[in-house]
């Protein structure tokens, strides 16, 4: 007779945004394995309620926006750390956008939790701490990321040292054959516009500049512990394969799959364990053919190179990059700059603010706010 454990607790904090309500799709359908004991989200108020009626979770929050005011940021924070702590809470999805998801991901790792990590902004803006949180705290961060996720599956049970590089590949987003000239000119419908993925603003904005590969760069780094000269990045316009990983022996492992976040975000729940899921669209390598690989041009894409460098250079550097790039793309979204503008923003914020005191989480705030105002007087808005 199998005797089955008791399901383990599960909180999804932002549950209402894409990679949430992915989750939610997931874990109705191994409603054995795990329960959703806790919500939050700071959007789509009816959707939160509509998620609890079907969960019944223990704790349910409306976090309050997060604004530019040290207040506000506090109650939306504490009540993301209310629900990542919780004793019913085994692991801990984190599908927060930006930088509000590092205290929730720092007080889960603390108290013993598995976090799967969603919110990549937590590790590039405090890897150090996150590791250091896992080492006193006896948590873990399992990557929902896809890309870290297939680096994940193709290197578990292979010790670092057998790894030479990694390869993330990128979609290469909506302006990937678009000149300069075309790119000064692109709207927020054009980079909203991306060609294989459905997922948030920000991040579909990300994928547009390339930054969203820069922080997972950086991601990989802090996760894997791989020095930046063995991380590459590759243009894969379809999708299909997720990351490859190439061993010392010069063998090349790569995990493939319609592009799906179904199925990292399972992963991250079971990891290193595989469970079964219908729910996933069959895999077709008929279908999927042609699979195509290019070169990243960094002279459209600027921010790729200065996410590179940023994560390179350390420090502060990283949470710097990470700030002015997210308080850019709002202006962007908002109509307030142009698209090159974002790298622009980001460029100068770096420029002057990287070499600012970054050993604790108070010194990464306070670089994280001071990056965000040198980006707005920059652009006066
Ligand atoms: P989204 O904007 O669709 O959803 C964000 C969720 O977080 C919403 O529920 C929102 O209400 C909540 N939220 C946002 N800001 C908050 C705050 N300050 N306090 C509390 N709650 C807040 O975003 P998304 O696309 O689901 O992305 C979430 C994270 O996952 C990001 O870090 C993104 O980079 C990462 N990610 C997303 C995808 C994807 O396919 N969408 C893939 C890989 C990684
Ligand atoms: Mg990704």
């Amino acid at each position: 007779m199998t005797v089955l454990a008791a399901p383990k607790g599960v909180a999804v904090l932002g549950s209402t945004g894409s990679i949430g309500t992915t989750a939610l799709r997931v874990l109705d359908r191994q409603r054995e394995r795990f329960r959703v004991t806790a919500l939050t989200a700071n959007s789509n108020a009816t959707l939160l309620r509509e998620q609890a009626r079907k969960f019944s979770p223990s704790f349910v929050g409306m976090v309050e926006s997060q604004g530019d005011g040290d207040e506000e940021w506090k109650s939306g924070t504490e009540a993301l750390v209310a629900a990542a702590t919780r004793n019913d809470v085994d692991i801990v999805l984190n599908a927060i956008v930006g930088a509000a998801g590092l205290d929730a991901t720092l007080a889960a790792l603390e108290g013993g939790k598995r976090v799967a990590l969603a919110n990549k902004e937590t590790l590039v803006i405090a890897g150090d701490l996150v590791r250091q949180a896992c080492a006193s705290g006896a948590g873990e961060v399992v990557p929902v990321d896809s890309e870290h996720s297939a680096i994940l599956q193709c290197i578990t049970g292979h010790p670092t040292a057998q790894v030479r590089r990694v390869v993330l590949t990128a979609s290469g987003g909506p302006f990937r054959d678009w000149s300069a000239e075309r790119l000064a000119s692109a709207t927020v419908e054009d980079a909203l516009r991306h060609p294989t993925w459905r997922m948030g603003r920000k991040i579909t904005i990300d994928s547009a500049t390339l930054a969203n590969k820069a922080l997972e760069v950086i991601e990989a780094h802090f996760l894997f512990g791989l020095p930046y000269e063995r991380i590459d990045v590759v243009v894969h316009p379809q999708s299909i394969v997720h990351s490859f990983v190439e061993f010392i022996d010069g063998s090349v492992l790569a995990q493939m799959s319609v592009p799906t976040m179904e199925i990292p975000v399972l992963y991250a729940l079971t990891h290193p364990e595989r469970v079964a899921d219908e729910g996933v669209p069959a895999f077709d390598p008929v279908k999927i053919s042609p699979m195509t690989y290019e070169a990243v041009n960094h002279e459209r894409f600027p921010a790729l190179r200065l996410g590179i460098a940023a994560g390179k250079a350390g420090g502060a550097a990283p949470a710097v990059f990470n700030a002015a790039n997210e308080c850019a793309v709002a202006a962007f979204l908002a109509g307030k700059i142009r698209f090159p503008d974002i790298s622009r923003g980001i460029a100068s914020a770096l420029d002057k603010l990287s070499g600012m005191p970054a050993d604790t989480r108070e010194q990464l705030l306070a670089a994280d706010a001071t990056a965000r105002r040198h980006v707005k007087e920059m652009f006066g808005c």
